[in-house]
C-alpha cells in the first residue's frame, strides 16, 4: 500500500507542464492501481530502480496562475502525438474487453481535481462497440452525473427520438461525451456550464480512445462545443457548421444542433435541420429512407 501511496503523490506534480502522453500513460498507471486496489491488493512490486526514477522532479516548469493550477501554453490545438491511447486499430473481437479496460481506467480519473471534487461519477459512454454511428455530446448534466450515462435526462430523452426516427435503437449506437465528468459550477446549487477548452483538452484521450475502439463509420457531433472538442476551435458556429461534413481523422464527422437547444427551440425549421442532417447520416451509412422518413417535419 505504501508503494500504491507513494506512486501517487510522486506522480501528481501540479506545477509542471506533462506532455499529452506522459498524462496518458500516468492515468493509465493510477487506473490500474485503483483497479488493483478496488480487487484488495493493497502492495505492489516496485523495483528500487522504478522508485527512485519516480522520485526524480520534473524539471520543465510552466506558467502557474495565482490559484496555483498550471496553464498548458497551447488548449485548442487538437495533437496526434505517440500515446499509450494511439494504437493501432482494435480487431472487432478485442472490442468490448478493449472498452472495458478503457472504461475502468477512466472511471478512476483524477486529472481535473475540482470536477472530481464535484462529481459523483465519471460518465464515460453507453452502447455498442461496433457501433457504426457514435453521438458525441458536450458533458454530463445533473441527470446524467446521477446514473452514469450519458444522455438520460430530457435532451437524451429526445436524442433516443431521433435515433429511432432513424431505424436505429440506442443500443444499437454509441453515446459519449467530450467531457466525462459534469462541469462544477462553484457558488451554484443548480444549472450546468459549458466544459472548458482546458478541461475538453485534458479528457480528449478517453473520446479518442473510445473512437479508435469503435471505429464508427460516422460520428455525430452535437452541439458546437461537442465539434470543438473533437476538431479544435472552428472558424464558424454550429449554425453554419451544421449539415456539412467535417472529419476527425479518417472518420466522417457531422455537426449538427444539441438536443437541448431543439428542446429550447421547438420550431419546426430547426427541427427539420437536424432532421436532415440525420438523413444525411443515414446516407453516409448505406440506411434506407423511406418516403416516411423523407416528409419527417416537413411544412406541409
Ligand atoms: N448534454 C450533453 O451534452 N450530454 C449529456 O450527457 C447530457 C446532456
Amino acid at each position: 500500500m505504501n508503494n500504491l501511496v507513494c506512486a501517487r503523490k510522486v506522480a501528481w506534480p501540479s506545477l509542471y507542464v506533462m506532455s499529452g502522453a506522459y498524462h496518458q500513460l500516468l492515468n493509465a498507471t493510477i487506473g490500474h492501481l485503483e483497479s488493483l486496489k478496488q480487487r484488495g491488493v493493497r502492495y505492489v512490486d516496485v523495483s528500487p530502480e522504478s522508485l527512485s526514477r519516480l522520485a526524480k522532479p520534473i524539471t520543465k516548469k510552466t506558467a502557474v496562475t495565482p490559484r496555483g493550477q498550471a496553464v498548458p501554453k497551447v488548449v485548442q490545438q487538437r495533437t496526434d502525438e505517440q500515446s499509450v491511447y494511439n494504437l493501432s486499430k482494435v480487431p472487432a473481437d478485442e472490442k468490448e474487453s478493449a472498452m472495458a479496460k478503457l472504461r475502468d481506467e477512466a472511471l478512476a480519473c483524477a486529472k481535473c481535481e475540482h470536477l472530481v471534487a464535484t462529481r459523483t461519477q465519471v460518465v464515460f459512454g453507453v452502447g455498442s462497440v461496433h457501433a457504426d454511428l457514435m453521438f458525441v455530446g458536450e458533458a454530463p448534466g445533473l441527470d446524467e452525473d446521477g446514473e452514469g450515462e450519458p444522455f438520460v435526462g430530457a435532451a437524451g430523452q429526445l436524442l433516443t427520438r431521433i435515433i429511432q426516427a432513424t431505424g436505429l435503437d440506442r443500443d444499437q449506437v454509441y453515446i459519449a461525451n467530450i467531457l466525462k465528468c459534469r462541469p462544477d459550477t462553484p457558488g451554484k446549487s443548480f444549472g450546468n456550464r459549458k466544459p472548458r477548452p482546458q478541461e475538453m483538452e485534458t479528457c480528449f484521450p478517453w473520446g479518442k480512445r473510445q473512437i479508435e475502439i469503435i471505429q464508427p463509420k460516422v460520428i455525430v457531433a452535437l452541439g458546437g462545443t461537442a465539434v470543438e472538442g473533437l476538431l479544435g476551435k472552428m472558424p464558424s458556429g454550429i449554425t453554419r457548421l451544421r449539415g456539412n461534413w467535417q472529419a476527425y481523422r479518417e472518420v466522417p464527422v457531422m455537426p449538427t444542433f444539441h438536443p437541448s437547444y431543439l428542446l429550447r427551440n421547438q420550431s419546426w425549421v430547426i427541427k427539420r435541420h437536424v432532421w436532415e442532417d440525420m438523413m444525411q447520416v443515414m446516407e453516409r451509412l448505406g440506411m434506407h429512407i423511406s418516403d416516411k422518413q423523407h416528409g419527417y417535419f416537413q411544412r406541409k
